[in-house]
């Protein structure tokens, strides 16, 4: 494509690819390190008394989380973005804006650790909550006087289900409620949240921000300065802030975070297809088929549909034989990164979930998720023949 002359490159509005090159110059030192660097420190010196660098002690400010932090709030088209050493901390701290007696919703499909956070400690803290399909039913019925929060992941955690956040966002905004997406999913190279009226946006930058499934992080979006101002607070005195390191890992990370995600969904798409032709798979869900039921919604809220695709086969005794005969996909939990991992839901990510949530939700012993990786596509449909082959033979 040809430069339009728009002279907006530099601006909010260039592609989501330049934006990932983008390092805030403001924070660079003298040298111009383009790789930047780690200040791999607990403290700053003073200049003197009642004077700062702007840096005083790394859990409230660190110069390699800042440029982290100003990078991934610029891709999500937000005021401030906040970095925590995981995404359960991020998820933990927009909690803490919540007063015991006050009641929020979250959608009923979400990560396993999500709904134990909210079970087991959210409960304790005197707070109460209604798990609802936000896909399928309407939210306003369930809105009620100390109603505080709105929380979902779109598409969920493993079900893909997808909900219409701007739709959404304007119930929760005509009912004073704070709404909160979590886009570990899509990350913010396909979706932006807060564009589409989200108050609060959340990552789990272990996924596809880091990319890579070497460290883990989490992040808090938002775009209004009275609410970062208390999550910062929040985040200052629990101290779950991410380390200088991983901070670095992740930055790096991002610089590939559009061509990986690209391919990644280039192999995706044709995965789901060569799914769909196997006798003995029951169901595929991804997003980016159009007998899904989102299809629509993904086309018109996102720019792309993701690397993550759950599917279902005919007997527990085949998923269990494609998951013990796995050689070129990872058997193994998270997603997001290079390498496609195969991951059993029910014993892993959603192991704490309740049995009667799990069966609602349709989260069986023979679904498996997928994260597509990178790697060659005839080599990861080669693969699938291999392990369906053996499967076929072990169970017939
Ligand atoms: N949100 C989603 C959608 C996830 O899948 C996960 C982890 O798998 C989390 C949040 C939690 O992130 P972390 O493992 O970085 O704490």
């Amino acid at each position: 494509m040809d430069c339009s002359g728009c002279n907006k490159c530099t601006e909010i509005n260039c592609s989501v690819d330049t934006k990932c090159q983008q390092l805030d110059r403001s924070l660079m030192d003298q040298w111009g390190a383009i790789s930047f660097p780690i200040y791999q420190t607990a403290t700053f010196a003073h200049i003197g008394l009642g004077q700062s660098t702007g840096y005083d002690y790394t859990r409230m400010q660190n110069p390699t989380r800042q440029q982290l932090e100003s990078i991934v709030g610029y891709l999500e088209n937000g005021l401030d973005a906040i970095a925590f050493s995981s995404g359960m901390a991020a998820i933990a701290t927009v909690m803490e804006l919540l007063r015991p007696g006050d009641h929020f919703i979250i959608d009923e499909d979400l990560y396993g650790g999500s709904i134990r956070l909210f079970n087991e400690i959210s409960v304790k803290n005197g707070l109460t909550y209604t798990a609802i399909n936000l896909s399928k039913e309407d939210v306003t019925p369930h809105i009620k006087e100390n109603t505080k929060l709105i929380y979902l992941e779109t598409p969920t955690n493993p079900m893909m289900n997808v909900t219409d956040i701007e739709k959404l966002s304007e119930i929760a905004k005509n009912s004073g409620v704070l709404l909160v997406v979590d886009n570990t999913f899509l990350s913010p190279y396909f979706q932006n949240p807060l564009d589409l009226g989200a108050d609060i946006v959340i990552h789990s930058g272990t996924k596809f921000l880091g990319g890579h499934h070497d460290t883990i992080g989490g992040f808090v979006v938002v775009k209004d300065k009275e609410l970062d101002e208390k999550l910062r607070f929040i985040y200052k005195t629990t101290g779950a802030g991410l380390s200088p390191f991983d901070s670095w890992l992740i930055l790096r990370g991002i610089r590939t975070l559009a061509v990986r995600l690209d391919r990644a969904q280039e192999n995706v798409l044709k995965l789901a297809n060569f799914l769909k032709r196997n006798k003995h798979v029951t169901k595929v869900i991804y997003p980016g088929l159009p007998e899904h039921p989102g299809y629509e919604i993904m086309k018109k809220q996102a720019r792309g549909f993701g690397a993550m695709l759950t599917f279902e086969v005919d007997s527990v005794e085949f998923a269990r034989s494609i998951l013990n005969n796995v050689q070129l996909i990872y058997f193994a939990e998270s997603l997001g990164g290079t390498e496609t991992l195969i991951t059993y839901p029910i014993t892993q990510t959603h192991a704490d979930v309740p049995k009667d949530v799990l069966e609602k939700n349709g989260i069986t012993d023979r679904l498996l998720r997928l994260s597509v990786g990178i790697e060659g596509i005839a080599d990861l449909l080669c693969e699938f023949n291999r392990v369906f082959a053996i499967a076929e033979k072990e169970v017939g």
